[in-house]
């Protein structure tokens, strides 16, 4: 497997040589078995918080009461978390309180799925209990002891199986997948953060049509108006939108629309709890790509960025690229990287020189700015200062009536 950064390997060895036991976790272990590189460091020790803050000279204490201590190392960090086991839940949400333990096995236990259950020390032994390393190479995403019970502890495993699915590339076994079924219900009582959260991952994954899967197990029921079938198709588009983030939730919510299972995204994304900037480019962006009639013309896609904002724009590309056919997102581009001018901004004269030609500060200004961009979009030829001062000077001497 490849080798451990240096700050990764410094923690391990520190916590070992003071007596404690250490080993990387979690999905780092996944990762270097996968021989993917791994975006975060989890490691779990017998050290109490307090003694692993005593250890090391920088550190910040994440969360303490769950045991778990951030490391800070000269080129990157890692969460050292106790060996530990939930408490008793409440409801299928978060446990009430933690428990500490001396050892590793039973650490391994409280985890979801078998190849997030794995151990790796430094020297890159692993200790994997429940056939981890099977399911891995095999592709299986596999509960942890007896799954109705795991999920009914933590409602958002169900979420996470399918995340993992979609992220991996994984199918989801048997036993687990019928659990889902019976325990769908329980996701009602999620926290619409930790649902949201769960469902970009599984969205921005290479494989955005498994959201289908969350859909039809029941898993986002307590946020749609009705569970529709047959979304395959459309959503297994969205993985054309490479390198894109929120037009990926406006494509989702065009397609949810389009079949029922919302009535008004802005208000599904509202409840999801996404950003008010996020959710009105996104709500705006299903609109607006849903109405396009075919790809519009250059003039047309800069009047829609100049009426509307890059933001819904991209997302209405996206959006009509998944509902109606390919080519939208890359005439938009076009048109994003001709330089032409859809905003006033982008005009080769300004505000400034305006007042120079005799027209007050405020509205009439505006307007006439307004105008010129409205001619320049249809014409980027005349784009150069010479020819809008002119037709500036010409409309100060002929204002055009007023509609
Ligand atoms: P990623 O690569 O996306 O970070 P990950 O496997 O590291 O994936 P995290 O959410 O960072 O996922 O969690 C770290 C580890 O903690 C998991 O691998 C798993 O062992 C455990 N874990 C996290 N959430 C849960 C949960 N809800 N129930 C049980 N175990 C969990
Ligand atoms: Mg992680």
């Amino acid at each position: 497997t490849a080798p451990l950064p240096r700050y990764v390997r410094e923690v391990l060895q520190t916590l070992r040589d003071k007596g404690f036991e250490a080993f990387l976790v979690g999905g780092c272990v996944r990762d270097l078995l996968r021989n993917k590189r791994p975006h975060d460091w989890d490691v779990a020790t017998s050290a109490l918080p307090e003694q692993t803050l005593a250890l090391f000279p920088r550190t910040v204490p994440t969360g303490i009461r769950h045991g778990t201590v951030t490391v800070l190392g000269r080129t990157g960090q890692t969460e050292v978390t106790t060996f530990r086991r939930e408490g008793a839940y409440a409801d299928g949400r978060r446990p009430e309180e933690v428990i500490f333990l001396k050892n590793l096995e039973e650490d391994l236990g409280r985890r979801d799925f078998t190849i997030n259950a794995m151990a790796m020390d430094e020297t890159g032994r692993v200790t994997d209990p429940f056939g981890g390393r099977t399911d891995l190479r095999r592709g299986i995403i596999r509960c942890v002891g007896d799954p109705n019970e795991r999920f009914r502890e933590d409602a958002l495993r169900m979420l996470r199986a399918v995340r993992f699915s979609a992220q991996l590339g994984f199918e989801t076994e048997p036993e687990t997948r019928f659990a889902i079924l019976r325990c769908a219900s329980l996701a009602a009582g999620l926290s619409a953060e930790r649902v949201r959260d769960e469902l970009s991952r599984i969205l921005y994954s290479p494989r955005p049509e498994r959201a289908e899967d969350a859909v039809t197990y029941g898993l986002l029921d307590a946020h749609l108006v009705s569970r529709p079938k047959d979304l395959l198709k459309e959503l297994s588009r969205l993985a054309v939108l490479r390198k894109t983030g929120d037009e990926r939730w406006a494509a989702f919510c065009a397609v949810l629309a389009r079949h029922g299972a919302i009535s008004d995204p802005g208000a599904f994304l509202r409840g999801l709890r996404l950003e008010s900037g996020q959710i009105r480019a996104c709500a705006r962006g299903a609109f607006l790509g849903k109405e396009l009639e075919g790809i519009p013309d250059p003039p047309g896609w800069k009047l829609l960025l100049f009426r509307e904002g890059e933001a819904p724009v991209l997302c209405a590309a996206a959006t009509a690229e998944v509902l109606k056919g390919p080519g939208y997102r890359r005439a938009l581009r076009r048109v994003l990287r001709s330089g032409e001018a859809y905003r006033p901004e982008m005009l080769e004269i300004d505000g400034q020189a305006l007042m120079q030609l005799g027209y007050p500060e405020g509205k009439e200004l505006g307007e006439e700015l307004r105008r010129l961009l409205e001619h320049v979009i249809g014409h980027p030829e005349d784009n150069r200062r010479e020819f809008l001062i002119n037709m500036a000077e010409g409309d100060r001497r002929n204002p055009s009536p007023k509609p």
